[in-house]
């Protein structure tokens, strides 16, 4: 991999995902979604040469930037910006106390390849992080902030839905960042409760539940559910009253949080 300084050149750019965004305006207006105020403290993945990192720090903003490519982390270092700390690090193996106890607003312009596992890791912990504005590829935006029965809704739509509110704020074509990647991007802003907007029996089983339900898009829920459940599927789906010629990408949240208390009780 590019952490062990394996490649370089476009080879690296394109496993860290470094496509910069180069358009001031998309980084201004991202900041300004974060509704970032005088000492707000944030975390800033990914920071790069530091495009949304003075913006950030322009608001007042103490920033704390976590970037895994050394030679960035090192020039940004070296330009001693006030109210910037720079930590040198992939931040899905970053230990999270670092950050201190605090709650801290997420503002990034996440990589392609690992923005999903990123974003995933902060929804881990909704108390350290009650806001999250993040640029992901635009299709992965769209899955984030999806409700049921439209096209995008899927495991992403209803995991982030468990623990917030989210919405897409920007556009971003490819003609934004050096260089252009294949693919267009969105700004997605999530509202983090501190605790799920709906209670569910078991946090692993919802997630369990969600991704079997999902697992074959396409197919009915009784289908799905056995391939997890094997033959308390059928038990499952009567007890809960959800008809099982339905597909997952109907399901609403409480639908799920019915399905995880069931499958709770096999245990
Ligand atoms: N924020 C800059 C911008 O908007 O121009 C750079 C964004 S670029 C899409 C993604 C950045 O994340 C790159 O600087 C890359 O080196 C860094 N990065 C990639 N994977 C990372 C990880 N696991 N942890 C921390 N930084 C990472």
């Amino acid at each position: 991999m590019a952490q062990g300084g394996e490649r370089s050149g476009a080879g690296r750019r394109r496993a860290l995902g470094q496509n910069f965004l180069i358009d001031q305006d998309v980084a201004f207006r991202t900041v300004q979604a974060a509704e970032v105020v005088e000492g707000s403290r944030v975390l800033e993945i990914g920071p790069g040469h530091g495009v949304l990192t003075r913006p950030l720090l322009a608001a007042g903003a103490q920033v704390f930037a976590v970037e895994i490519d050394e030679r960035l982390a090192a020039s940004l270092i070296e330009k001693d910006l006030s109210g910037l700390t720079v930590a040198r690090a992939d931040f899905l193996r970053f230990d999270l106390d670092r950050l201190g106890a605090e709650p801290m607003l997420v503002v990034a312009n996440l990589p392609y390849s690992t923005g999903t596992a990123i974003l995933e890791r902060l929804l881990a912990f909704p108390e350290r992080f009650p806001r999250i504005v993040v640029m992901l590829q635009k299709e992965v935006a769209q899955r984030v902030a999806a409700q049921p029965g439209s096209r995008s809704y899927g495991s992403l739509s209803v995991l982030t839905a468990l623990w917030a509110e989210a919405t897409v704020v920007l556009d971003v074509p490819p003609a934004s960042f050096r260089p252009p990647p294949k693919v267009d991007s969105a700004v997605v802003r999530l509202d983090v409760k501190p605790t799920p907007r709906i209670p569910v029996a078991d946090d692993d089983a919802f997630r369990r539940v969600v991704r079997a339900a999902f697992a074959q898009k396409r197919k009915m829920l009784r289908n799905t559910l056995r391939v997890a459940f094997g033959d308390e599927a059928p038990g499952v789906l009567e007890r809960t009253g959800i008809d099982g010629r339905r597909r997952a990408e109907t399901l609403t949240l409480d639908e799920f949080a019915r399905l995880t208390s069931e499958v709770v009780g096999l245990a």
